[in-house]
């Protein structure tokens, strides 16, 4: 009796409505540079670069033989304890010397919501070893995306992503401030009191939220804010690093020394998982010095995965070769230029661009998303709908002026077509 279930049904989508993901699946089976193959022969200009990871395009040869050739070398060995391995050694000081945070320590582990619950544990840590146990909330912006482990889930600014675990959230000490407003988040830190506060957690420009920049000043005055409370500053760049605002980092762009960096995606553009922590000296030296020195107790099976740090480091060669941050700058203004008149539509309620190589085409939340994403799909391009109905426009670096423009004409072909409802 032949009772196997059809070909892919035991898989269960992240952040998925089952029925609606299993009837539309759309399997890539190929990449590269920009574009994608689907298991239906569609070839697709990828204008999300995936998850907002690859950016240095898909199907890079060099990439495929840094794994291979430190796989054949060793695969991995833990770093555990005394224990290393030389390209966790070799990524850990680059990034150090790439990295926004003079004399880093740095921390690797397996992605962007592992780095995030590093670092909420890391500041709290730190205010335990400063005799401050008050110091235990962590502040988050509204709309902000941190990822899903229980800190990430706790500090997401889409309240939809705390829901349903039976408490508002899963780690208590936890609260919201406003994504733009600099007086506003003023008056909730007195509210809370900065004798309760460990860390204010905040991505330089907001991805997955809507991708939303920030206010001019808010950033800066975010951080004078945290030095005038003692109360530690995390950029969650996880999708800005390594590029995306057209500096290597973010906080770069916008002035900030932050107590500690989360990255991930863009410093493997997806080649192998990998995501880690830069550590000021602020927080990490008292754990470098001294017989007493204490330990944080923190960690993961692959932190620092071997072949993970290989591929990193070989993407961060291509990014440096070939000069793509400032490649990333270029097209942030090329975007910005071809995005801006889709505003005139009466379908779009806000576009948001010029804050990196990436733009939110914000639809009226009467406007349905999937036939306009149905549309660019028939012109061969690729993109996404996130928080508040926002079409994701976050391309590789490696796009030619024409790419991005054939990206905004499917959008504009998808808007024009539109048969649904209307605001
Ligand atoms: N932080 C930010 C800003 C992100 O955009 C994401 C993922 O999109 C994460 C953290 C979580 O990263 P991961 O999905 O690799 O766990």
């Amino acid at each position: 009796m032949d009772r196997q279930a059809p070909f892919g049904d035991a898989y269960w989508n992240p952040q998925a409505h089952m029925p609606t993901a299993r009837q539309q699946r759309l399997v890539i089976e190929r990449g590269e540079g920009v574009w994608l193959k689907t298991t239906d022969g569609r070839r697709l200009l990828d204008a999300t670069s995936s998850l907002w990871h690859a950016n240095i395009g898909h199907g890079r040869e060099r990439l495929a033989r840094a794994a291979y050739d430190q796989m054949r070398t060793l695969e991995t060995y833990h770093t555990f304890g005394r224990t290393a391995n030389l390209p966790a050694l070799r990524l850990a000081d680059r990034l150090a010397e790439i990295g926004p945070v003079p004399g880093a320590k740095v921390m690797l582990t397996s992605g962007g919501s592992d780095s995030v619950d590093l670092a909420c544990k890391l500041a709290r840590r730190h205010w335990q070893l400063e005799d401050r146990p008050g110091k235990r909330v962590i502040l988050s912006r509204d709309h902000a995306y941190h990822g899903l482990h229980a800190f990430g889930t706790s500090v997401a600014g889409l309240s939809y992503n705390r829901d349903g675990y039976g408490t508002d959230s899963l780690v208590p000490e936890t609260a919201r401030i406003s994504t733009n407003d600099l007086a506003a988040v003023r008056r909730r830190i007195d509210e809370l009191g900065p004798d309760n506060i460990a860390a204010v957690i905040a991505e330089p420009v907001i991805g997955t939220g809507g991708v939303i920049g920030p206010a001019e000043g808010y950033l800066e005055g975010l951080q004078a804010l945290c030095r005038e409370h003692d109360i530690l500053l995390i950029a969650d760049e996880v999708i800005t690093g390594f590029g995306r605002t057209g500096r290597m980092f973010a906080s770069d762009r916008w002035g900030l020394q932050p107590d500690m960096v989360t990255i991930a995606k863009g410093v493997t553009s997806g080649y192998a998982p990998l995501g880690g922590v830069l550590v000021s000296p602020r927080v990490a030296d008292r754990f470098f010095a001294g017989p007493d020195a204490p330990i944080f107790r923190h960690g993961l099976t692959y932190s620092g995965h071997a072949t993970a740090c290989a591929v990193a480091s070989a993407n961060l060669d291509v990014i440096e070769e070939e000069d793509l941050v400032a490649r990333s700058a270029h097209l942030e203004r090329v975007l910005d230029k071809l995005v801006e008149p889709l505003r005139d539509s009466d379908l779009v309620l806000d576009v948001r661009s010029g804050a990196g190589f990436l733009a939110g085409v914000q639809l009226h939340p009467e406007v349905q998303a999937d036939p306009i994403i149905d549309a660019c799909l028939d012109q061969g391009v690729l993109v996404r709908v996130i928080h508040e109905n926002t079409l994701q426009i976050c391309p590789p670096f490696i796009c030619t002026d024409d790419d991005v423009a054939g990206i905004v004409h499917a959008v504009e072909h998808g808007l024009s077509t539109y048969t649904g409802p209307r605001p």
